[in-house]
C-alpha cells in the first residue's frame, strides 16, 4: 500500500468508531467537520465545561492568571480524564443570547458521549448545542446525558403515562377510553415503566366493553397481551 492509501485506510478506520453511535435524526451519527479548532488556551476562547477537562482547566488558568484552581483536588474524582471534544468541530457561539451565563462560552464543538441509560455512546453536536443554549434558553449548566432515541423513548412514555393518569381519573371515562387506558397501561407495562400487577387490576374494567366489541381483532391482542404480560409476571 503506498501512502495515500495507508492514510485513507486510517481515517477510514478513524471514522467507523463512529458506526456504533446512536443516530440523531437531524445531525447523524458522525461528528460534523468544521474545520474551526480554537485554541483552549487562548484568553478570547471560553469552551463550554462539557469540552475541556480539569488538566486543561488548570493549565488554562495558570497560564491567564498564574494561579491554579483553589478546589482542583476535590473536584478531581467527578471529572472525566479524557478530551471529550473532536477536534475540528467547533462552532462558534454568540454568548449574548446564553442565559445568564457565569462565564459566557465562545465555541461549541462536538462532544464525546456515552447515554446513562442504554450505555451507547453518542455525540452531543455543536449545532445542538447551540440550539439548546441559545435557542431553547437552557442554562450552560444543563448537561445532555441520554441518546437522542432514550430521549425520544422516555418523550413518548411521559406522553402515554399522563395520558393513562389522566383517564383514570376520569369519572366519566366510557368504554372506548377504558380500551385507550388499558392499552396505555400494557404498552407502560411492555416498556417497563409498570409492573404486571397494574394490567391484572385492569382487567376488571375491561368489563364495561360491550360484548360485540370482544370479537374486533384489536380487542383480541390487547387481551393476547396482557396474558402475555401475567404469564411474565409469574416468571
Ligand atoms: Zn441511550
Amino acid at each position: 500500500m503506498n501512502l495515500l492509501g495507508t492514510v485513507k485506510a486510517r481515517d477510514k478506520a478513524f471514522e467507523s468508531k463512529y458506526d456504533k453511535y446512536a443516530e440523531h435524526p437531524r445531525f447523524g451519527h458522525r461528528p460534523r467537520r468544521t474545520g474551526l479548532n480554537p485554541d483552549p488556551y487562548d484568553a478570547s476562547v471560553n469552551l463550554h465545561y462539557n469540552a475541556t477537562n480539569l488538566d486543561e482547566i488548570r493549565r488554562r488558568l495558570l497560564l491567564l492568571t498564574g494561579e491554579d484552581l483553589p478546589n482542583a483536588k476535590q473536584l478531581e474524582p467527578f471529572w472525566p480524564k479524557g478530551l471529550p471534544r473532536i477536534s475540528g468541530t467547533a462552532v462558534k457561539a454568540e454568548p449574548a443570547k446564553q442565559n445568564k451565563p457565569t462565564v459566557p462560552v465562545t465555541h461549541y464543538f462536538d462532544v464525546e458521549r456515552v447515554c446513562r441509560r442504554c450505555s451507547q455512546p453518542f455525540i452531543f453536536f455543536a449545532e445542538e448545542q447551540k440550539h439548546w443554549y441559545e435557542e431553547l434558553g437552557f442554562r450552560l449548566e444543563v448537561d445532555c446525558v441520554l441518546c437522542h432515541p432514550c430521549r425520544k423513548r422516555e418523550q413518548s412514555l411521559a406522553a402515554k403515562r399522563a395520558a393513562y393518569e389522566r383517564l383514570v381519573k376520569s369519572k366519566s371515562r366510557d368504554w372506548r377510553e377504558t380500551l385507550q387506558m388499558v392499552n396505555f397501561a400494557v404498552s407502560l407495562s411492555e416498556e417497563g415503566v409498570f409492573s404486571g400487577r397494574v394490567v391484572e387490576r385492569m382487567r376488571a374494567a375491561l368489563k364495561s366493553v360491550p360484548a360485540e366489541e370482544r370479537n374486533r381483532p384489536s380487542y383480541k391482542n390487547l387481551i393476547a397481551r396482557i396474558k402475555a404480560i401475567s404469564e411474565q409476571d409469574k416468571k
